[in-house]
């Protein structure tokens, strides 16, 4: 399901923006419809309020829970059951943090990942990404989301920008706290510039009540939801400066050099205000030598720009191993010693089931 769709199907049930503004944070933000002083029952057209029921039940349905590891943990993996019985996951991470999926299957086919085994099997609708944060927050609150999990954003970019737009705005989720992930692919840079460069929020319409939200919601409601009011932070997976290698490690991902990739990153980090998060998954004696960490000091140099170094994660029957402890820590301190942010990010969770994609293939096994 679209959230696009299920807006016009509210349309035809006679609602205004503010009737579908409250619905949808109704649902992503587990609170009540009411408004002060009055109850949905009365406030919503006469129409929906009969078709109510069912909408509910079909957002039920859109992600059940099928297994969680572990069980009742703050940071843990989550395998969720579409309803057609595809499977995908999601990952409750630490600080409020919560990792999506975006599509079940991938069609990049990284090396070193499960979910990308079976090549894309299918996209996931904007509206299954968010029951992906509803269902996180019944467990624990989401303050930030990260579309890093199953499948490449750039591939389902609607659905993500949609869902990136609800979060951004009735999911009470900060813009900075909605990261998008992508090996590089030019659509996504300049869906996300034309976003920053056609984002003048109009103002709301003469004699509109501050101080009742629906009002203001009412007033700015299409440009919220259709020119791309909300500015998501951006990841970019590298894993490699060395084009060939990067060609052998992300088979499918487009072939752009890695000098436009960080010129372009650079450019929306500064047109935004957010730092970009390079994604380095460290493999021993592939991505971890001297020369790559040169070169990456060189990329960077002056960048608005985070890296990121995820030691690899077992995964089944591959042969790939993560570098010592030791070597991880010489990676990372040469790099700030040369100016650069650099951080270990361990993938949540994996400790438990394996890397990405694991938990879904074992299921499905
Ligand atoms: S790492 Fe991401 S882009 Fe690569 S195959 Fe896995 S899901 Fe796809």
């Amino acid at each position: 399901m679209r959230i696009s769709h299920l807006r016009l199907r509210l349309r035809d049930l006679g609602c205004k923006p503010c009737h579908e503004d409250r619905l949808l944070r109704g649902w992503v933000q587990l609170c009540s419809y009411d408004r002060k002083g009055s109850a949905a029952a009365t406030f919503f057209p006469a129409a929906l309020r009969a078709e109510l029921p069912a909408i509910e039940a079909e957002l039920e349905g859109l992600a059940r829970l099928h297994g969680e590891y572990p069980a009742d943990a703050e940071v843990a993996r989550l395998l969720l059951e579409l309803h057609d019985g595809q499977m995908v996951e999601s990952v409750l991470l630490p600080r409020g943090g919560l990792c999506v999926s975006t599509q079940v299957g991938c069609a990049v086919g990284c090396v070193f990942c499960m979910s990308g085994r079976d090549g894309l099997l299918r996209q996931l609708g904007s509206a299954e990404i968010v029951a992906q944060v509803v269902l996180a927050r019944r467990r624990r609150k989401v303050e930030k989301v990260v579309f890093m999990g199953m499948g490449e954003p750039a591939h389902n970019l609607d659905n993500v920008l949609e869902a990136i737009e609800l979060l951004g705005t009735q999911g009470n989720i900060g813009h900075k706290d909605l990261v998008l992930s992508t090996v590089g692919d030019v659509r996504v840079f300049e869906r996300l510039m034309e976003r920053c460069l056609n984002s003048v929020r109009p103002e709301p319409v003469e004699g509109s009540n501050r101080e009742d939200g629906d009002s203001v919601h009412a007033s700015t409601s299409s440009a919220r939801t259709d020119y791309g009011a909300v500015k998501p932070a951006l990841a970019i997976s590298l894993h490699s400066t060395d084009a060939s290698l990067r060609a052998e490690l992300l088979p499918n991902a487009p072939q752009i050099p890695v000098e436009e990739l960080v010129t372009r990153c650079e450019e929306y980090a500064r047109t935004t205000g957010y730092p970009v998060q390079y994604q380095w998954t460290l493999i021993k004696g592939v991505n971890d030598s001297d020369a790559e960490l040169a070169r990456i000091a060189e990329l960077l140099a002056g960048k608005y720009a985070v890296m990121n170094f995820i030691p690899f994660n077992a995964v089944d029957g591959l042969e790939y191993r993560r570098p010592s402890v030791e070597r991880i820590a010489v990676m990372v301190g040469t790099l700030k010693q040369r100016g650069i942010l650099a951080r270990i990010r361990d993938s949540a969770g994996q400790e438990v089931e394996g890397a990405c994609g694991q938990l879904r293939a074992r299921a499905v096994k």
